[in-house]
């Protein structure tokens, strides 16, 4: 059993240590270390030393673009997206959005840099973190709009089908923009493999169309492992079932392509008195046949304060209870 979690927010390296002998400790095998763009400006070195540290305690590392672009997932602002305005996605509202375009060269180029800053730090996977394209309903969203309509997507659509990029999100649309995103990850993927690193990749719950688009990106070239995040706390979803349907889509789809799946564990924004469920989506996820768990994250995030459970403490000693009783399968 592999047991993952994700850890931010602090950059002092005595702090570091103290807290990864403490997830080996707790059973843990591996650790996932934000890496945003705050962090690829100002604290490259320190997360050289955060990622040798982690794995002088044993566990496995993984590096996340977290919010770079913000075509990634994360609590992180681009400060790229600011300064270069000319390379954000363009809505069909005729506006910009606050998140680059990933068919923009400029941004490619730019994620090339990240990536190798990331290799840089000899982590031993890279975490590719819920990437997208402009989504309405997330930070700074506008409603009843879509992206992206830049001159890239144009000239790239047109390329591809042979008629003008429509003004409604079609079903081709839709195609267009997964494949897309398939594009500029297989790129990615395939540099980092060349480095000799591992590429791992989550995907927002049911972001792609159908099954065949989802077994699509599980099965591009270099890819190590692949899952998804089924946070149900926030939005109407029985956890037994929303886990259970995630973790048994992303077990199937792996067990056909020879890929390791994984599943994401909510130990964020838990309401008081429902931390038991976060047992229940461990063991769903458990009996779909899921054998890479991870939760995000550490300390069950109690120092975000806009994500924090309203028992941290709670929601933590579950959380470990939980992952300690499945480390053995
Ligand atoms: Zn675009």
């Amino acid at each position: 059993m592999k047991l993952g979690c994700s850890y931010f927010g602090n950059r002092i390296l005595r702090h570091v240590a103290q807290d990864m002998k403490y997830l080996a400790e707790n059973h843990f095998t591996y650790v996932v270390h934000t890496f945003s763009e705050n962090d690829f400006r100002f604290y490259s070195g320190a997360m050289k030393e955060i990622i040798r540290i982690s794995k002088e305690c044993g566990l496995f590392t993984c590096i996340d673009p977290w919010g770079v672009g913000r075509v990634f997932g994360g609590e992180a602002f681009s400060e790229f997206v600011a300064i270069h305005p000319d390379v954000c996605e363009m809505l069909s509202d005729g506006k910009p959005a606050a998140i680059a375009c990933l068919n923009n060269p400029a941004f490619r180029k730019f994620i090339h840099e990240w990536t190798d800053a990331a290799l840089a730090t000899d982590a031993d996977c890279v975490f590719w973190d819920e990437p997208h394209f402009y989504l309405s309903n997330w930070m700074g969203g506008r409603p009843n709009t879509w992206g992206c309509r830049c001159q890239y997507c144009q000239e790239q659509f047109e390329m591809k089908y042979n008629i003008p990029l429509p003004n409604e999100e079609t079903a081709t649309v839709k195609e267009f923009k997964h494949y897309s995103i398939r594009s500029f990850l297989q790129e990615m993927i395939n540099h980092v493999h060349k480095a000799g690193v591992k590429n791992s990749l989550c995907i927002i719950p049911n972001s792609v169309a159908s099954d065949s688009a989802l077994r699509d990106l599980a099965g591009m070239d270099n890819l190590d492992d692949f899952g998804t995040d089924p946070y149900w706390f926030g939005i109407k979803r029985d956890v037994r079932e929303y886990v259970g349907e995630s973790s048994r889509k992303i077990a199937a789809v792996c067990r056909e392509l020879g890929r390791e799946g994984h599943i994401w564990i909510q130990g964020f924004k838990v309401p008081a008195g429902r931390e038991a469920e976060i047992s229940t989506a461990v063991r769903e996820a458990v009996d779909a046949g899921i054998r890479n768990l991870a939760v995000w994250g550490f300390d069950a995030c109690a120092h975000i304060s806009s994500i924090a459970p309203e028992d941290p403490a709670k929601t933590w000693k579950v959380i470990l209870e939980a992952f300690k009783s499945v480390k053995d399968l």
